[in-house]
């Protein structure tokens, strides 16, 4: 049995019963840190045997860890912070632990992008929860234009981001540039945690706060969906469909996407999806 163990995003009061047992009862808990997740059990009086997990390393443990796990043994995954998996290590050893007929549960609890969005004031679902998004500019520019098409062909989504604090600026700065400086949005600092904060606005408003006032601590930032836009013009069509088609999209969902988003018909979409995807061949 694996058991994925979700733990304190900052407030170690947030360690629920359930979690500790599962990992005072497992043969070994898996961790990120062994110090960070050593430190969380000796406040608890608990000592399990600790192995590290980690994105460097998770490849080249699963076959081991599969072998204990059909031996029988009790695993627990836990990560630094919040739930595993999520923007942390332990997706590669849950699917090799589902093909492997592996029993998988999860005792649920903290995570920061699920609060954060509860907290924005910003419609809570559908939502998308993209991550970080890459480190350099143009990388990052490029991300972020492909979820601007998805939202040209029809994609109504409230967006969470995880972003480090150094960063949170420039990258606000990027989201107004590319998904709409009127965007409305909302970046949560520090939550759980003594100075959690929670500060609302559009995205140029809170690109150009967070200039003026550099962020500390950790980050979220959630973006609302965009506004409905109008009815598509016959270039307007077309421009939507090649952002699509550019963005990875089938003709077929391509069409899809931009006549839900526009209201033109779907045979329409279809056939001019199917020219322009031909003549750029
Ligand atoms: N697995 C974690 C979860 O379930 O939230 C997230 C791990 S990810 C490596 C760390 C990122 O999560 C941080 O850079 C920040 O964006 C976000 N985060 C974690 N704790 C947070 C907190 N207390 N307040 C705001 N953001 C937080």
């Amino acid at each position: 049995m694996l058991t994925l163990v979700a733990t304190p995003i900052g407030n170690l009061g947030d360690l629920s019963p359930r979690a500790l047992e599962a990992m005072r009862s497992a043969d070994a808990v898996l961790c990120e840190d062994t110090r960070v997740t050593g430190a969380l059990l000796a406040r608890q009086g608990v000592s399990v045997p600790l192995v590290p997990l980690h994105e460097h390393n998770e490849a080249a443990q699963v076959p081991r860890l599969l072998e204990r796990l059909a031996a029988g043994e009790k695993l627990a995954l836990a990560s630094d912070a919040g739930t595993p998996l999520m923007s942390d290590p332990g997706y590669r050893l849950v699917r090799a632990a589902i093909a492997a007929g592996v029993p998988v549960t999860a005792v649920p609890g903290p995570n920061a992008a699920v609060m954060a969005l509860t907290l924005s004031g910003l419609p809570p679902h559908p939502f998308l929860f993209v991550g970080f998004l890459p480190v350099r500019g143009g990388a990052r520019a490029a991300e972020l234009g492909r979820l601007r098409a998805a939202e040209r062909a029809g994609l109504r989504t409230t967006l969470v981001f995880y972003e480090a604090p150094h960063r949170l600026d420039e990258s606000l700065a990027a989201m107004a540039e590319t998904l709409g400086a009127d965007r409305p949005a909302a970046v949560a600092r520090e939550l759980t945690k003594r100075f959690e904060e929670v500060r609302r606005g559009s995205l140029a408003e809170l690109a150009a706060w967070y200039a003026r006032h550099p962020a500390r601590g950790e980050v979220v930032v959630v973006v609302g969906p965009p506004e409905a836009e109008a009815p598509a013009g016959e270039a307007d069509l077309d421009a939507r469909l090649r952002e699509a088609l550019a963005a990875g999209m089938s003709v077929r969902d391509a069409a899809a996407a931009v006549a839900a988003a526009t209201g033109v018909a779907r045979k329409l979409a279809y056939a001019r999806a199917l020219a322009l995807s031909r003549a750029g061949r």
